[in-house]
């Protein structure tokens, strides 16, 4: 067995080479918050040794978000440093690459008000818009990982003492990674030839729609004619390639903005914007969300599909099989890059570029007639369950069954 160290270690290099694909000579523009630094340096390292030329670590403090949240005024609450993020932009134009490390507390802003938290993220999601694009659309190669922090580990094993919450939740995001396998960059390869198999097998079906069903759940999900699934790795338009989430089970797809109907409830609780949302419940008609409830934080998941119309469309449609690694590892991690990696789910705003094929070439108003959808947000929330069947349908009406009880057919 190997030492923590030993899998941090490993950990940061697949980070490095699978995840971001880092070419030498690249610059990366990387953000961590502040107890993160052993891990960052890490990253640091394995950055320079695969010939970064510049890592440029954003570091981000918790306690200075939430004391702006809190005591800024209306002016500050509302304003986002555009500069910086025109500096970040222009980065990303001239090549560099983004990593991300996730390791917030779930509920770091519980407490907070919801309206103030809603106006600071929708004013910061505008000054990011172009960064965002240059990421979600694929210009540059991008990654994000996890890392565990007291504060986050304390919400996933409340019963546990601060260490021994934190190695634990280390393990988990080992277990999830494959860096528990004997060669975890070569287990991490065939994973991803896994999921591209599936995805060819979906790209050869052609489907009109997808059809799930479940307890609280009968929703049909029209896809846009030409989609294309995605899922594992991929190439970036820069011509690297990098695999954007670590740990990765999903293929996805896009939705048809004007064409998703039925009812739909959600199987697992969602850390939006350091609040907790919970049993959302969405009533569909011609793409719209038209009605939505949850039973917690109703408020915080209001705000959030009010930001535009966009909003109350879906972007993005995930399937994940209940049994994959991050569902063996059997936690509740109360943080999307994980619980999206744990079941089948979808996601309000923005849709993914590399989801229609030809879609640069497009106007705007043609990515919009095409059923592309555009929003400030794109935010998941999980579906799926061991009680959830799904049929995908063909352009003739004919079913062929994708999914029963949460596990591939
Ligand atoms: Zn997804
Ligand atoms: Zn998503």
């Amino acid at each position: 067995m190997r030492s923590f160290e030993e899998n941090l270690r490993l950990y940061a290099q697949l980070t490095i080479k699978e995840g971001l694909g880092l070419a030498v000579d690249q610059e990366l523009i990387l953000s961590a918050e502040i107890d993160q630094r052993p891990f960052v340096h890490l990253l640091v390292e394995e950055a320079y040794r695969a010939g970064a030329k510049n890592v440029e670590v954003l570091w981000k403090d918790p306690e200075v978000i939430k004391t702006r949240l809190r005591d800024g005024s209306d002016a500050a609450v509302a304003y986002a440093p555009t500069w910086l993020y025109d500096g970040i932009t222009q980065a990303h134009k001239d090549g560099a690459a983004r990593l991300g490390v996730a390791s917030s507390d779930p509920q770091m802003l519980a407490g907070l008000s919801p309206e103030r938290i809603s106006i600071s993220s929708t004013a910061a999601s505008r000054a990011t818009k172009a960064t965002s694009e240059l990421v979600s659309g694929f210009a540059i190669n991008w990654c994000i990982v996890g890392a565990a922090s007291v504060d986050w580990a304390s919400r996933v094993f409340p019963d546990l003492s601060a260490t021994e919450g934190v190695t634990k939740l280390w393990e988990k995001i080992f277990m999830a990674s494959r860096i528990l396998e004997e060669d975890p960059l070569a287990a991490w390869a065939t994973h991803c030839e896994t999921l591209e198999s599936k995805v060819v097998y979906l790209n050869g079906l052609k489907l009109a729609a997808l059809h799930f069903t479940g307890p609280g759940t009968d929703l049909t999900v029209g896809l846009v004619e030409g989609h294309e699934w995605a899922g594992g790795r991929g190439y970036s338009k820069n011509g690297i390639r990098c695999s954007p989430n670590i740990p990765t089970e999903e293929v996805f797809t896009m939705p048809h903005r004007a064409n998703v109907n039925g009812v739909v409830s959600s199987t697992m609780p969602l850390s939006l914007r350091g609040q907790m949302v919970d049993k959302i419940r969405a009533e569909f008609k011609d793409g719209v969300a038209v009605i939505v409830t949850a039973g917690v934080g109703q408020s915080a998941f209001e705000n959030l599909i009010n930001t535009d119309d966009g909003a109350r469309r879906l972007g993005e449609v995930a399937l994940v099989p209940n049994s994959c690694k991050v569902g063996q590892t059997g936690t509740l991690f109360l943080n999307t890059l994980y619980d999206e990696n744990a079941a089948c789910h979808i996601a309000m705003g923005a849709s993914y570029s590399e989801n229609l094929t030809g879609i640069d070439d497009m106007t705007d108003e043609e990515k919009l007639e095409r059923g592309a959808n555009d929003s400030l947000i794109h935010v998941d929330w999980m579906i799926g369950s061991d009680q959830i069947d799904i049929d995908g349908i063909l352009g003739d009406g004919s079913r062929v069954p994708l999914m029963k009880s949460g596990e591939w057919v």
